[in-house]
């Protein structure tokens, strides 16, 4: 009942969803514990996710893709997520930024170089947007990009960028305007980056609070030499291909949450049935049915508003407030249901000993990346008084 959709799914969509949930619990589950102690990023996820086709989800099948609707990847990010919260956000970030850029804005000649590899698990795709002194304010990111002869130069450092330690593409917001004529968003330009171009390295890697197996990284481009042709689309339409594109990956981070969100309420669950107190199950008190059926509620509620959101976009419409919607509503459930999680396996539920430990460190960073719950917020709230 937890992990029902409340439209009914197609064949095509049951089937995807049950090879996700297969793969979640026998490969993801065992080992999701131990990867989030060590900090261990696994190297073969990448290309075993390849295989199954997760990490093309959304490319069309001439670049090697499955060529699937929004509503199916989202059905197999949060089976994914329910297992292990490190691994869906590799999946999501791959499929929702640098893939879907790529696909959107590039070339008929990038998207045949880089999509099939990036579709088969080949090459890893991430995102660098963010930079230290540049998060909500992205338009405020400071690495410079000037053209010399057939390259770009960029200079600068990204923060945050999921996966990107072992990314084999990693596209990549930098100023294409200069320092005396300011364009804000205007002036950042989109670049297909490759670790092995002359003056890229791998800084800081953060000690996080949750998603422990998912390295996220500072990259350092020191006159990094880029070929002219690795500029993504136009000449100072980065910022405007970033935010379209972060608006669907809103939706993979929603997945995600939801998926962090019903886990934590099936162990709940079933802790509840087991765990005995006044010579009964805690189950039959109605302080923890309560709580119980109030989880199930946000659960719903937000897997609800993200598969309509989902729906929209299959429609070919732009979910616009509503990727944001579903975003704030998913992440904000991932926490409060992960909180009352721990408060009905009580002390048991404050030690590392069982997963809704770890849920709860995992839920937070969905009310933080890919826009905070403030900023979507201002979304929303835009879009009541914009129309
Ligand atoms: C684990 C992790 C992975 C990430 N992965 C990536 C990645 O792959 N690529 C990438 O580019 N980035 C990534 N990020 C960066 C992420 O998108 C930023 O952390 C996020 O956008 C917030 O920016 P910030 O951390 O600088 O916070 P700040 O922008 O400094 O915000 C601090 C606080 O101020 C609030 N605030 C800011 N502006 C406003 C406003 N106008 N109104 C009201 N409140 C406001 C925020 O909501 C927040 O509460 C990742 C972050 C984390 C933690």
């Amino acid at each position: 009942m937890t992990d029902a959709a409340l439209t009914p799914l197609t064949p095509e969509q049951s089937e995807i969803q049950r090879m996700a949930r297969d793969f979640a619990r026998n490969e993801l589950a065992p080992h999701a514990a131990a990867w989030d102690r060590d900090s261990y990023f696994e190297p073969t996820l990448t290309p075993r996710l390849g295989a199954l086709g997760f990490l093309g989800m959304l490319l069309p099948e001439a670049y090697d893709g499955l060529g699937l609707d929004a509503l199916t990847y989202l059905l197999a990010l949060e089976e994914i997520a329910a297992a292990d919260a490190s691994a869906a956000v590799l999946m999501s970030v791959h499929n929702s930024l640098p893939t879907q850029m790529i696909l959107r804005f590039g070339s008929e000649a990038q998207r045949e170089r880089w999509l099939p590899p990036m579709a088969r698990g080949e090459l890893l795709g991430a995102f660098a947007l963010s930079e230290p002194d540049a998060g909500s304010d992205a338009a405020a990111l400071r690495t410079q990009a000037v053209r010399d002869g057939d390259h770009w130069v960029l200079t600068g450092t990204k923060a945050w960028v999921t996966n990107g330690n072992h990314a084999g593409v990693i596209v990549a917001m930098a100023r294409t305007d200069t320092p005396e004529l300011r364009r804000g968003g205007r002036g950042i330009s989109a670049f297909i980056v490759t670790p092995d171009l002359p003056g890229f390295a791998v800084g800081k890697k953060e000690n996080k609070l949750g998603l422990r197996a998912s390295p996220t990284v500072q990259l350092n481009f020191d006159q990094l030499r880029v070929p002219a042709d690795r500029l993504l689309g136009e000449e100072g339409q980065g910022f405007v291909y970033a935010m379209q594109s972060l608006e669907h990956g809103r939706l993979g981070i929603a997945a995600q949450a939801v998926g962090i969100a019903r886990r934590a309420l099936e162990l709940a669950t079933a802790y509840a049935s087991e765990r005995k107190q006044f010579g009964t199950p805690i189950h039959d008190f109605q302080a923890i049915q309560f709580k119980l059926a109030d989880m199930a509620t946000k659960v719903t509620a937000a897997r609800a508003v993200l598969h309509a959101a989902a729906a929209m976009k299959d429609r070919g419409e732009s979910p616009g407030a509503y990727a944001s919607m579903a975003k704030l509503l998913a992440s904000e459930a991932a926490m409060w249901v992960t909180t009352q999680a721990i408060q009905i396996y009580g002390g048991y539920g404050y030690t590392t000993e069982f997963d809704v430990e770890r849920l709860f460190r995992d839920a937070k960073v969905t009310e933080i990346y890919e826009g905070t719950s403030e900023i979507q917020r201002i979304v929303i709230a835009r879009s009541l008084t914009h129309r």
